[in-house]
């Protein structure tokens, strides 16, 4: 049986290492490098309403071929190309 003092002993030794370890693990002392910023991430400018915008992850497989912002550009882009061919076909 371990006095008051000795336990208080015993407690610091065994705590402390578990206690920088935990630290350690949950707070590494230089933040991730890579770590990818909104800053880092590629940008476009859309071709609708002409404001910029940035990379989603859901355009992860076809940013390439991403040229508007949102569903709605895309759709008025598709109506401003329906028009212009219209225009188009009536100049011909
Ligand atoms: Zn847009």
């Amino acid at each position: 049986m371990l006095c008051g003092a000795c336990a208080a002993q015993v407690d610091a030794t065994l705590s402390n290492p578990m206690r920088s370890w935990f630290d350690a693990t949950l707070l590494p002392p230089n933040p991730m490098p890579r770590m990818r910023t909104k800053a880092d991430l590629p940008r476009k400018t859309c071709a609708a309403c002409g404001r910029p915008f940035v990379w989603r992850k859901k355009w992860a497989r076809d940013w390439d071929a991403v040229k508007t912002c949102s569903e709605r550009c895309k759709s008025e882009l598709r109506r401003a190309n329906r028009d212009a061919r219209a225009v188009d076909v009536a100049r011909a």
